[in-house]
């Protein structure tokens, strides 16, 4: 797929749970890279070999940003740190899953205080459904910064697919990059895809909070990227949920 606008790449070929999936990655003027999410395990050659056969003077990659726990998202953290030395980047609690901490049905109570017992099980079957690789996260994100790269990213705290679940909107590339928190069949909005979504009306509220953001390009993980009137396709979604 390439360069959708100038210094937002999504990276051909990396495959999340066996499926194509788009790890973005924002390319800057000084050779730095910025990398969100980042496919299976296996799958670092694949990002470094892209940045090199696609962009002239191949950059460094300088970060990482993980959206979420999922496997399929930070499968390939500990490789790209091994081979970039890159600051990985994670939003709080997910962040603790990748770092390999695992908590027990009370501690998972005392950390989410608001979640009902049905959503900490739910919660709690999706963790060990999945094999998440260990990495150290280097900085853990609220969900309330601005991240110090392409002019300013925008990071905003979406919890419901996980409890720390991010999406980054980047304004000089007019872009909402939305990890797993919406599904975009056909150019379309939906919800998160409810089989993997231990929170979902927790899902849906965190995406009403979307609704005054403007921005042109929505890169969903499983889906094209809608390339014209983001903004406009989840405000239509929003829409159909009433108040
Ligand atoms: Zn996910």
């Amino acid at each position: 797929m390439a360069e959708l606008v100038k210094g937002l790449h999504i990276v051909d070929g990396v495959k999340g749970d066996d499926s194509d999936v788009n790890v973005v990655a924002i390319v800057e003027d000084d050779r730095s890279a910025h990398i969100v999410d980042c496919g299976d395990p296996g799958s670092g050659e694949q990002i470094l070999g892209y940045l090199q056969k696609h962009v002239r003077d191949p950059p460094k990659i300088r970060t990482l940003v993980l959206t979420h726990f999922d496997a399929d998202h930070s499968g390939s953290a500990a490789e790209l740190k091994r081979m970039t030395g890159c600051t990985i980047m994670a939003p709080e609690f997910d962040a603790e899953i990748i770092s390999g901490r695992r908590f027990t049905n009370e501690e998972m109570r005392r950390v989410l205080p608001a979640y009902a017992p049905g959503e900490i099980e739910a919660l709690e079957r999706k963790i060990e459904s999945q094999e998440i690789p260990t990495v150290p996260v280097d900085r853990v994100l609220r969900g309330d910064e601005r991240l110090d790269f392409a002019g300013g990213v925008r990071v905003l705290r979406v919890p419901g697919h996980t409890p720390g679940h991010i999406v980054l909107l980047v304004p000089r590339l007019s872009t909402l990059i939305t990890g797993d928190v919406v599904t975009a069949p056909d150019g379309r909005v939906g919800p998160p895809m409810p089989q993997y979504t231990p929170s979902p009306d927790r899902a849906i509220k965190s995406l009403k909070s979307l609704a005054g953001l403007e921005f042109e390009i929505l890169v969903a993980y499983h889906f094209p990227p809608i390339t014209e009137g983001g903004s406009r396709a989840l405000k239509g979604y929003l829409r159909t949920l009433g108040k």
